[in-house]
């Protein structure tokens, strides 16, 4: 999607701090961390939403799960805790149309958005 911002960091058009990045997933620091860890992993392929996921589409969740624990374990953070969360529609507080799972850790998380 031309005007989606998670496809313009994909593409490379903007800048990303990178975390990780496979054939299917890119992972990078969120703009406006809220926790010490705090990482955006996403399919460079355009999906909107976690509603959007279909059968075809079930391997590259289970990639960006895996994505999620090898980033925990790399920023130490395995053991001590964290969350991974994809928020969807707007009254999940979804601001990004492009399918996103955060993953947030480093600090004692009380909310549900940390
Ligand atoms: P949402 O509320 O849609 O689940 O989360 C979108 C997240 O994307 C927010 O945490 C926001 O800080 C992050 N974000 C928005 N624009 C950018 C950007 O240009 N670069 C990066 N790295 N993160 C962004
Ligand atoms: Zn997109």
């Amino acid at each position: 999607m031309s005007d989606c911002i998670f496809c313009k960091i994909v593409k490379g058009e903007i800048p990303c701090s990178k975390v990780m990045e496979t054939d299917r997933i890119l992972a990078f620091n969120d703009i406006h961390p809220v926790a010490p860890v705090h990482v955006l992993i996403v399919p460079k392929e355009h999906v909107a939403t976690f509603n959007d996921v279909g059968e075809s589409r079930g391997e590259v969740l289970a990639e960006m799960y895996r994505a999620a624990q090898t980033i925990a374990r790399e920023k130490g953070i395995a053991e001590t805790g964290y969350r991974v969360t994809v928020n969807v529609n707007p009254d999940g507080g979804q601001i990004i149309f492009h399918l996103h799972m955060h993953v947030f850790g480093g600090r004692k998380l009380t909310d549900a958005m940390g």
